[in-house]
């Protein structure tokens, strides 16, 4: 047992729960907070540890990468949520390590003890092993990726701004959205509505209406978790919002500017300054930390495979949850999708499984409540089905705000969102436009190369596009406009090369930083 180190040698919240069973929850997502608000009445000492302070609500991160609303009306600190709960100790840091023939986990570069471990660390994006094309094409899972694609897509269309070549404009002007799936649609429908509608009379010498958006899928639709009717429905919308899908089209390679596809017809080379990625899901690497040592299986995306319980073979007290867990012990004998409902189900039972065994009652079974799927694929349309009823147009739209808003946790961000989605509906405006941050922030760089932003004369300049945009805007120029570069070919590397060649150390660099 764990019983000398109980809160992670921190004092326990009530004397009365000095000797309660320790339950070590990793994470504070969906499954996490509901793992731990499902044990706020039990005789249990809750350990919360998180690597970010927040809870991250994912579904709406593609509103933060458009400008409609900020990243606070969409992460919540985690303290706000469960920090008031008494039996629970907030704790920062990332665990890099399991050690479960020990009862133990390593936190901070020291190890802890638990009694129960709850693993509900998500999952991240996946490059199916390209992953040099993270820095090209930056994914959508973190509050950092949206805010870095809604900098590249403001960032390019300034620089349309200054291009009096109309066909540099038009290619500062295209953005490829990698994946149909709901973020890919979801994505390149605001992107759309975004550029060609809210920017729509924002600029003087461009023409946003003339932005290119191209979806690409291997696939011959869009949405294809769903059913066919709504899948049909969800491209004439996304169509008619301006975006160009692109079906049977397999990205090949990638670089600054430039991505290739293989197509029934044949290879063929899309031009574009911004690639957004939305087209592969890996689990938590904490999977494969329990593999090693435990032997547990794992999906062909790194799930742990578990018990109906939610354990896993041989360990009882280890539970996983949410979209690190393949769980099939459901009626039809398919794995749980790695949605926000689901992962919610799978804390809450868990968290009522241990209050129980900790108390010795009769231990719940669990029954997922399948309630359906839906996206939204334009401001004014949407699609869901519900248990077989199918839904889309504006009834989608406002069971679709309906749904999310239910589902974030915070009043004060509901009236917010529901405020700026009103807003923007009406108006066009868009809440959150601002280009911030510093280019040598950002994904591609190295951190050596980061300056304070208000050091001005030092370094890149803030008004500077971000590495990304500069090496595709510097293979424009090279490659198609046929223009010479202004450095010498021979005595010094252009920047494009040099963030092909130090792609790999970058890709690592912001894959720590921005997993
Ligand atoms: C762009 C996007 C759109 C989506 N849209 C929808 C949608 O419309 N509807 C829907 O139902 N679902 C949607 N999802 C899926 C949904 O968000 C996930 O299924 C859900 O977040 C999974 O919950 P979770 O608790 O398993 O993980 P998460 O919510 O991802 O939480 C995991 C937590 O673990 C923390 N963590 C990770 N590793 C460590 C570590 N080593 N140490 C400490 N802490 C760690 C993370 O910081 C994070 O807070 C979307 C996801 C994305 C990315």
């Amino acid at each position: 047992m764990a019983g000398d180190h109980y809160f992670l040698e921190l004092e326990p919240p009530a004397e009365r729960l000095r000797h309660a069973p320790h339950v070590v929850i990793v994470g504070g997502g969906f499954a996490g907070i509901q793992a731990c608000r499902a044990l706020a009445q039990s005789e249990v000492r809750i350990t919360l540890i998180d690597k970010r302070n927040f809870n991250l609500f994912q579904p709406l991160l593609y509103q933060v990468a458009t400008g409609l609303v900020a990243s606070g009306d969409i992460a919540t600190p985690l303290r706000e949520l469960v920090g008031k709960q008494p039996n629970v100790q907030i704790l920062l840091g990332e665990v890099t390590q399991l050690i479960p023939a020990e009862h133990q986990i390593v936190f901070n570069g020291k190890t802890f003890s638990y009694d129960h471990l709850v693993l509900a660390t998500g999952s991240g994006s996946s490059f199916f092993g390209k992953d040099n094309w993270r820095t090209f094409a930056p994914p959508m899972k973190i509050l950092e990726h949206a805010e870095e694609i809604r900098r590249r897509l403001l960032m390019a269309m300034e620089q349309a701004e200054q291009t009096p070549d109309p066909e540099a404009r038009q290619f500062l002007q295209t953005v490829v959205v990698i994946g149909s799936g709901p973020s890919g649609c979801e994505m390149a429908g605001a992107a759309s509505r975004m550029l060609r509608w809210s920017l729509k009379d924002a600029y003087q010498q461009l023409d946003p209406t003339k932005t290119r958006i191209l979806l690409i899928d291997p696939g011959e639709t869009v949405l294809r978790s769903m059913p066919e009717e709504l899948s049909k429905q969800a491209l004439l919308a996304l169509q008619k919002a301006g975006v160009e899908f692109l079906q049977q089209s397999r990205v090949e390679s990638m670089r600054p500017g430039e991505v290739v596809v293989s197509t029934p017809d044949g290879e063929q080379c899309i031009r574009a300054a911004t690639v957004i990625w939305t087209a592969g899901v890996r689990a938590s690497h904490l999977g494969h930390a329990l593999e090693a040592t435990t032997g547990c299986s794992l999906d062909r995306g790194g799930r742990v495979v578990v018990e109906s319980d939610f354990s896993i073979a041989s360990y009882p007290e280890i539970r996983i949850a949410g979209d690190l867990c393949s769980y099939s012990h459901t009626k039809d004998g398919q794995p749980l999708p790695g949605m926000a409902a689901p992962a919610k189900q799978a804390g809450s039972f868990i968290g009522k499984d241990i209050a129980a065994v900790v108390a010795g009652r009769p231990r719940p079974k669990f029954q997922y409540l399948d309630l359906g799927s839906m996206a939204i694929v334009d401001g004014s349309s949407a699609v869901a089905d519900l248990r077989g009823l199918k839904f889309s147009g504006l009834i989608g739209v406002l069971l679709w705000a309906g749904v999310h808003l239910g589902l974030i946790h915070d009043m004060q961000q509901r009236v917010s969102l529901a405020t700026k989605w009103i807003f923007s509906l009406l108006t066009r405006q868009r809440a959150s436009m601002l280009l911030t941050g510093m280019p040598s922030q950002h994904m591609a760089l190295n951190a050596a190369d980061a300056h304070f932003p208000m050091r001005s004369g030092e370094g890149p300049s803030i008004a500077s596009p971000d590495a990304a945009l500069q090496a595709a805007m510097e293979y424009y120029s090279k490659e198609i406009s046929g223009l010479s570069n202004t450095q010498e070919p021979n005595t010094q590397k252009s920047n494009t090369q040099e963030l092909i060649d130090t792609n790999e150390d970058s890709a690592a660099d912001s894959a720590a930083a921005i997993k």
